[in-house]
């Protein structure tokens, strides 16, 4: 699909923007009360629509579209009304004696306009998800869905304008050139979620103004597989971690590693948890989904070139852009497939002899967005988060964690920064105003010039 850049019709919408940004309208508590009922609402007027458009654009289930985006928004938004009040209210933190009396807080402000840059995999929840942080705030926004998910992008660009603020909350639509556009554009800060490559060019842009961003990335997140532990449940969990939406999930698991030992009962718990959820024919499951499009279909087709040891799947169906859920046995930590992020339904299963040699590969690596171990072990579990780093850790389960929006999610180093969900999406996107309040008793005056001998031997 190809997207018009309209350069006036954008600087026109990001005045509007600006005006309201520096208005009080959007601070107010009933503004952002009022601006997340009606997202709320957007939501279930609109739920199937929604469903319809995340089957088009990647034939997710109507469940799992409901699950992992409509009904999940639906919850953060829930969670940031019953909270708001709170979150708004001024910090009281100490005040030291050199300042007594006196009292000090954070008040929480707006930073003023977000611009917010959406990824295709979960194209409604991660453009929208930001969006509830950013109201929650009490910020105006900009939102560039992804162009890869044209339906979904479509819709947003819709529904958003008959249901919010339109002098606070605008989308545009577009590729690479109306995000460069908007990236030369001054705001007070850029949420982009998406792959690293972007994120360097976003994080540049941003330096113009030296505007604040948050960078949701990816990489190659780990999952390891102790021997203590319940090996169908295990399955049950990365199969559900690693094949929903057909793996393009940036916290999906990117490798196994199995002890030695285990690997042909792992194997066939993996198979069997396969064929339990998706049938035997994954293909004809309604509830696995499809690749994105042909050039991220060719990009996965080519991790399995030359790879001998495919032990699940490896069937591809070009013009239904099905690929199947894949499983391959212990491939060189040097080949593409264990060096870049796979982003898709392969699963590289390794076997390790001892957890060193496990700790010591990942420390060796970019650290990743999630780290997934499966062991009722506690030293074991104590280890890991002890001696490894990611942006975020989930201990026998895999996707569930994001479920908590009490628990700040985000990358480290290579993985992205800043976090978001909930408070941390609330403090993210608001100024931490620091400020002190003085009464004008007890004027000491030491502190002031002429700073003779007395005053300093005091
Ligand atoms: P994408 O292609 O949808 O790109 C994201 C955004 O960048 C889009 O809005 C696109 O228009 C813009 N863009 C693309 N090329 C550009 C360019 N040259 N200049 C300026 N803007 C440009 O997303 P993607 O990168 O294919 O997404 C996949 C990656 O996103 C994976 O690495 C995945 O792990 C990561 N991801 C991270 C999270 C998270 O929350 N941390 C969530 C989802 C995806």
């Amino acid at each position: 699909m190809q997207f018009e850049l309209n350069e006036r019709a954008i600087d026109a919408t990001l005045g509007t923007l600006r005006k309201a940004a520096t208005s009080l309208k959007a601070h107010d508590y009933q503004w952002r009360i009022a601006q997340l009922d009606a997202l709320f609402q957007l939501t279930e007027d609109h739920e199937k629509a929604i469903c319809e458009a995340l089957k088009a654009d990647l034939n997710k289930s109507y469940t799992e579209a409901f699950v992992t985006e409509v009904g999940y928004l639906q919850s953060e938004i829930r969670h940031a009304k019953k909270h708001l009040k709170a979150w708004m209210k001024p910090r009281k933190v100490g005040t030291p004696l050199m300042a007594f009396p006196g009292k000090s807080f954070h008040y929480p402000e707006p930073l003023g306009v977000i611009f917010i840059m959406g990824a295709w995999n979960f194209p409604f929840q991660l453009t929208i998800a930001p969006l509830v942080a950013a109201i929650a705030a009490g910020n105006c926004a900009l939102l560039k869905p992804s162009e890869l998910t044209p339906k979904t992008s479509a819709l947003i660009a819709e529904l958003i304008p008959q249901y919010m603020d339109k002098d606070a909350i605008a989308v545009v639509e577009g590729g690479k050139e109306v995000s460069t556009y908007l990236l030369a554009q001054r705001f007070d800060h850029i949420f982009y979620t998406g792959g690293e490559t972007v994120g360097k060019i976003v994080m540049q842009a941003a330096s113009q103004y030296l505007t604040p961003v948050t960078l949701e990335l990816g990489g190659k997140s780990p999952c390891i597989v102790d021997k203590h532990c319940d090996l169908t449940v295990t399955a049950n969990r990365i199969v559900w971690g690693k094949w929903t939406n057909a793996g393009q999930i940036c916290i999906a698991p990117d490798y196994v590693y199995v002890h030695e030992s285990m690997k042909d009962a792992f194997l066939a718990a993996l198979r069997k948890a396969i064929t339990s959820q998706f049938g035997k024919q994954p293909q004809n499951s309604q509830d696995y989904g499809r690749i994105v499009n042909s050039n991220h279909l060719a990009r996965l087709s080519n991790y399995l070139e030359g790879v001998e040891s495919i032990e699940i799947g490896g069937e591809i169906d070009a013009e239904s852009l099905y690929f199947a859920p894949t499983v391959v046995l212990n491939p060189p930590l040097t080949s593409p497939l264990m060096q870049q992020e796979i982003f898709g339904p392969i699963l590289p299963v390794l076997t390790y002899d001892s957890h060193d040699q496990v700790i010591d590969m990942i420390g060796s690596r970019e650290k990743p967005l999630a780290l997934y171990l499966f062991s009722s072990d506690e030293d074991i579990q104590q280890r890991y988060l002890a001696q490894t780093s990611s942006g975020n850790m989930c201990i026998n389960d895999t996707l569930i964690f994001m479920t908590n929006a009490d628990l700040a999610f985000g990358g480290v180093g290579n993985s992205g920064m800043g976090r978001y969900h909930g408070k941390s999406g609330f403090d993210l996107l608001s100024n931490l105003r620091a400020v002190m309040k003085r009464p004008f008793i007890l004027d000491v005056f030491i502190r002031y010039a002429p700073y003779n001998s007395l005053k300093t031997t005091l």
